[in-house]
Order: structure tokens, then C-alpha cells, then sequence
């Protein structure tokens, strides 16, 4: 299930810097990042499985981005034309 250390399953290694830290601690104590496996040695998926971050997120957020600057642009627009 693991990669890491059976023998040793207190602990395991921070996605960010690699030291090894104590598994009941959200926050590495060596660099201060969420032990989210996110980092350069994490592989991306949480502990659980799952992706931290979907794709579909992304791509939802750029969409919620452009719906609310795309009525700002588009009256700028106008805005522009009438002057
Ligand atoms: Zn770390």
C-alpha cells in the first residue's frame, strides 16, 4: 500500500523537503509546508487516493474567472465606443 518504511509507519516522508516527519502532523516542522503530497517528492495524490486537486476544479475556476471579468471587459468595451 505504502513505499515508504513499513517498519515505521509513525512516520513518513514531507512531499516538500523529503525529511522524514512524525504522520499525526498536518505541517512539516523542517519547512513549514501542509504535508498535502503536492511537493516536489510527493506524487500528487493524498493518502486517501484521491487527487487534492481535480482538474475539473481548475478549469471550473478559470471558467468563474472569465464569467466575472468578461461583463467588465465587454462594458469597457462599450464604454469606449460611446466616447
Ligand atoms: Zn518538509
Amino acid at each position: 500500500m505504502s513505499e515508504f518504511e513499513d517498519e515505521n509507519i509513525d512516520e513518513m516522508k514531507c512531499s516538500h523537503c523529503g525529511k522524514y516527519i512524525s504522520a499525526d502532523i498536518m505541517r512539516c516542522p523542517e519547512c513549514g509546508n501542509y504535508t498535502d503530497g503536492l511537493g516536489k517528492f510527493g506524487d500528487g495524490v493524498n493518502s486517501d487516493g484521491r487527487e487534492p486537486m481535480p482538474r475539473i476544479f481548475k478549469i471550473a475556476g478559470w471558467l468563474l474567472l472569465l464569467s466575472l471579468v468578461l461583463p467588465i471587459l465587454l462594458a469597457l468595451y462599450q464604454w469606449a465606443n460611446q466616447h
